[in-house]
């Protein structure tokens, strides 16, 4: 299958019962600022260029966000920060992203997370998040022959990905990336380059650690938006964006 395929296969999964019924409570009691509206209550697929260059990895969509447009980091705190900061470094159209429709582009940026449904707290369980690790697995497979960098949002998403990235895709997509031994530790700004398992065919992968863009590290300033810029115009020149 392609991207689109992919995107439509992964809104239909089932696999997690506490996360199906938690994204479908959610979706059905609503937050009262947004009584109004009709949320999407399912997983939520990769959003932007199918032929991405770059790849932004967070960690699950949010209850009030994702779970209710559909569309990665949209319509909540964690995404007004990210886009505006992927609109500051050109790879965005727009500083805002509202909901589906609203005209927002990414250019050669792809947005994708490990864990596709909201979970209770923002916190998966481990067999939650090796249950859809084959989701991301697929996605990233699929945008291989023009993958070049990723940038992991938190360390939740560093753990999930790595195995992934060391893993062939079953489908015969790509023999995956050298991941070392220890495997490189999380942090803000780390950079890490994996050659690919078969050098002589394929480029090879630049990692980047950012911290998330939860309210819990924006609101304290763990994280500001010169860092956030910071690590992303590093990761849109390493892939010649
Ligand atoms: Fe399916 Fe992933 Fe959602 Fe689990 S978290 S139900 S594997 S899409």
């Amino acid at each position: 299958p392609d991207l689109p395929a992919l995107d439509a296969a992964v809104s239909g999964c089932r696999a997690c019962p506490r996360l199906v019924a938690w994204r479908e409570e959610v979706a059905a009691t609503k937050r009262a600022a947004y009584r109004d509206q009709t949320y999407w209550g399912r997983p939520v697929p990769g959003f932007g260029a199918t032929d991405a260059r770059l790849a932004v990895v967070g960690l699950a969509p949010a209850a009030h966000g994702a779970n209710r447009t559909g569309r990665m980091f949209t319509g909540d705190r964690s995404g007004d920060v990210l886009y505006a900061a992927l609109h500051a470094v050109g790879l965005a159209s727009q500083p805002t992203a509202v909901a589906i429709g609203d005209g927002l582009e990414l250019y050669g940026t792809r947005i994708t997370a490990p864990v596709r449904c909201a979970p209770p707290e923002n916190k998966p369980t481990p067999a939650e998040r090796d249950r859809c690790r084959p989701w991301l697995a697929r996605e990233l497979a699929l945008l291989r022959p023009t993958l070049r960098v990723v940038v992991v949002l938190g360390g939740f998403g560093w753990q999930a990905l790595l195995p992934v990235l060391a893993t062939p895709d079953p489908a015969g997509g790509h023999p995956g990336w050298v991941v070392p031994r220890p495997r490189p530790a999380f942090g803000h700004a780390v950079h890490v380059t994996l050659a690919a398992a078969d050098p002589g065919a394929a480029a090879p992968l630049e990692l980047f650690g950012c911290y998330h863009v939860s309210q819990q590290n924006t609101f304290t300033g763990r994280l500001t938006p010169a860092m956030l810029e910071d690590v992303l115009a590093t990761a849109a020149a390493a892939a010649g964006l």
